[in-house]
C-alpha cells in the first residue's frame, strides 16, 4: 500500500483498508435515533463519516455510506418544543409516536425528513436506512436469536462495566407490547427459536410473540449497535465522546461484535463537541443549533471546510456573532487561492490541498472569483437585493473587487455570498458591520463648515461621472483640502451624511456602492 497520507480522513481511510484488506465495497456507517431535532453535533458525525467515504474513494475504493435511523428506539422523554401531552407516548417506538406538528406520518419521520432535506446540498451521498422497517420485517431476527442463544456471555460482557449486574433471568431484548404498544414488559420465557413469552406491566397483556413474523422485539442499544455492524458489514463508524469513553457502548460493542457476532469491529474515530458563540439563535428547540442555522451564514463548502480543517477529536466553537465569521471566509479564500496558485509539493501544502478538496468535493475547473466576506456584508446592506445582479455586480467591478468579465458560475457564487453576508449582518454581526444608508437624508445637525463641505462634495458629484475608486479618492481629498475641516473631520462628516455614523468603509467605495446619482440625491436632501 502507498505511503501514509497527511490528511486526517485519508489516514482513517488508509487504516480502514489495512484492517479490512481487499473488501469489494467498503461500508461506512453512522446513525442516530430521531428523538428530536438533529443538531450540529450529530452533523459532525455525518460529515466525519463522509470525509472518510470521500477519502476511500480518493484511494480508489468503492464505498457505501449508510445512515441508520434508529427509529425503532423507544420514545424516552418529551423534548423541549413538544407538547407535554406527549408524555402518554413514552415507551412506544419513535415510529409509532404521532408527529407533534402533524405534517408527517410519525414523530420519527418528522425529524428524519428534516435532516435528510438539510443534507441535500451538502455533497454527501447517503443511503438512509429506517431500522423500524427492518425490525418489523424480521430482518434482524436471526441476529436477535443469536443474542438470545449467547445471553449469558452477553450479560457477562455488559456486567463488567456495570455497578449492579443485570438481573437474572437475562434476555438481551426489549418487547413492545402488541396490545398497548409500549415496552414496559418482562420476558417470561424463550422457546429457543423465534418465540418469546412476555408480560406487559402497563396493560396486563401476557402472550407469546414470534419476532421473526411480528417484529416488536429490539435489542437494547448496546447490543443493537454491534448487531447492526454485523448485519451491514460495517468497516468504519465514528462515535461521539460519550459512547467512546472507557467502558462505554463502543467498548462493549467491540467485545460483543467479536464474541457474539463473530465480526471484526469497525474502525473507530471519536468526535468531539461543536459549540457556537453568542445567544442569538433561538432556543425554542432546546438550545441546540442545527445545520440549517449554520447554512444561514455559511455556504455548504464553508461548512465542510470548518469540519475538514479541524480534526474530529478536537472540540471547537463555530462563530456566529463575532467577526471571526469574516476570518473563516478569508481563510477559505486563501486556501482556495493557494490551491490554484501555489505549486509547492511539501507536506503542508498537500495537507491544505486536501482540506480544500474535502470542502468543495467537486473542485472548480478554474479558480473561482470571490469577494471578501466583509465587503460582501457591506455591499449586501447598501445595494437593494433586487439590484445585486445589476448594480451590485457593476459597483463591485468599479471598486476593483470583480474583473470586467464574469462567468455565470462566478456571478452565482458572488450573489450567494451576498445573501449569506446579508443574513449575517442582519441577524448576528457586531454593530460595526451593520450599515444603514441614510436614504431619506435626515438632518444630522451639521454646522456651517460641515454643510459647506457636503455641498462641495455634492457639486463635484453632480458635475461629472467618476469612473473608479482612485478617481473618486482624488476628488474627495481635494474637496477635503479646500474645505475648512481637517481631513479626518471631513470624512467623519461624509459618513454622518451618508450612513448616520462617524466611520465606514473606504468613502469612494461607499459612494460607488450607493451609486453616484443616489449619493448626490442624499446630499441634496441635506443641503
Ligand atoms: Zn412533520
Ligand atoms: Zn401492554
Amino acid at each position: 500500500m502507498d505511503e501514509r497520507p497527511v490528511f486526517w480522513s485519508d489516514q482513517l481511510a488508509f487504516g480502514t483498508r489495512k484492517k479490512f484488506e481487499d473488501e469489494e465495497e467498503y461500508v461506512c456507517a453512522s446513525g442516530v435515533s430521531p428523538s428530536g431535532v438533529v443538531h450540529a453535533g450529530n452533523f459532525r458525525e455525518i460529515i466525519t463519516t463522509d470525509f472518510v467515504v470521500k477519502s476511500l474513494k480518493h484511494q480508489g475504493e468503492d464505498v457505501e455510506f449508510i445512515y441508520s435511523w434508529d427509529d425503532y428506539d423507544r420514545f424516552r422523554k418529551v423534548p423541549e418544543g413538544v407538547p407535554d401531552s406527549f408524555e402518554k407516548h413514552i415507551g412506544k417506538p419513535l415510529v409509532e409516536v404521532p408527529d407533534p406538528q402533524d405534517c408527517h406520518e410519525s414523530y420519527a419521520e418528522h425529524y428524519e425528513e428534516k435532516l435528510e432535506k438539510q443534507l441535500e446540498d451538502m455533497q454527501v451521498d447517503i443511503n438512509f436506512i429506517r431500522q423500524a422497517e427492518k425490525f418489523k420485517k424480521g430482518e434482524y431476527a436471526d441476529l436477535i436469536k443469536k443474542g438470545l442463544e449467547k445471553r449469558s456471555e452477553v450479560k457477562e460482557i455488559l456486567d463488567k462495566y456495570r455497578k449492579e449486574p443485570l438481573k437474572e433471568p437475562y434476555y438481551p431484548v426489549h418487547v413492545y407490547c402488541t396490545e398497548c404498544g409500549k415496552d414496559f414488559t418482562e420476558v417470561k420465557s424463550w422457546n429457543g427459536s423465534y418465540t418469546l413469552e412476555y408480560h406487559c406491566n402497563e396493560c396486563g397483556e401476557q402472550r407469546e410473540i414470534n419476532f421473526k413474523q411480528e417484529g416488536n422485539v429490539k435489542p437494547p442499544w448496546r447490543i443493537d449497535w454491534p448487531m447492526r455492524w454485523k448485519y451491514e458489514q460495517v468497516n468504519f463508524e465514528p462515535a461521539g465522546k460519550e459512547h467512546s469513553a472507557a467502558g462505554g457502548s463502543r467498548d462493549t460493542g467491540n467485545e460483543l461484535s467479536e464474541k457474539i457476532y463473530d465480526k471484526e469491529p469497525p474502525v473507530h474515530q471519536m468526535y468531539e463537541f461543536v459549540t457556537k458563540d453568542g445567544s442569538k439563535i433561538s432556543s425554542s428547540e432546546g438550545g441546540v443549533f442545527t445545520l440549517s442555522d449554520l447554512k444561514d451564514i455559511y455556504s455548504p463548502e464553508i461548512i465542510r471546510f470548518l469540519f475538514s480543517e479541524t480534526k474530529p477529536n478536537k472540540a471547537f466553537e463555530i462563530p456566529f456573532e463575532s467577526e471571526e465569521v469574516i476570518q473563516i471566509y478569508d481563510r477559505f479564500d486563501r486556501y482556495e487561492k493557494d490551491y490554484f496558485e501555489d505549486s509547492r509539493d511539501d507536506k503542508d501544502t498537500r495537507h491544505r490541498e486536501r482540506v480544500y478538496e474535502q470542502a468543495t468535493v467537486e473542485v472548480p475547473e478554474s479558480q473561482p472569483v470571490r469577494i471578501p466576506f466583509k465587503h460582501a456584508a457591506f455591499v449586501a446592506q447598501t445595494v437593494p437585493e433586487e439590484e445585486w445582479v445589476t448594480k451590485g455586480i457593476e459597483s463591485l467591478k468599479r471598486t476593483g473587487h470583480l474583473p470586467d468579465s464574469l462567468h455565470e458560475k462566478d456571478k452565482t457564487r458572488v450573489v450567494s455570498r451576498l445573501e449569506r453576508a446579508k443574513e449575517w449582518a442582519r441577524n448576528y454581526a457586531p454593530e460595526k458591520y451593520v450599515y444603514e444608508i441614510n436614504w431619506d437624508g435626515t438632518a444630522q445637525g451639521l454646522n456651517r463648515e460641515q454643510q459647506d463641505a457636503v455641498n462641495a462634495m455634492k457639486n463635484q458629484l453632480e458635475d461629472r461621472p467618476f469612473e473608479g475608486s482612485d478617481e473618486l479618492d482624488d476628488m474627495l481629498y481635494s474637496v477635503a483640502e479646500q474645505s475648512d475641516l481637517d481631513t479626518g473631520e471631513f470624512f467623519q462628516t461624509a459618513y454622518m451624511a451618508l450612513l448616520g455614523r462617524e466611520s465606514g468603509p473606504r468613502l469612494s467605495t461607499l459612494i460607488i456602492s450607493i451609486g453616484q446619482e443616489q449619493t448626490t440625491q442624499i446630499l441634496q436632501k441635506l443641503a
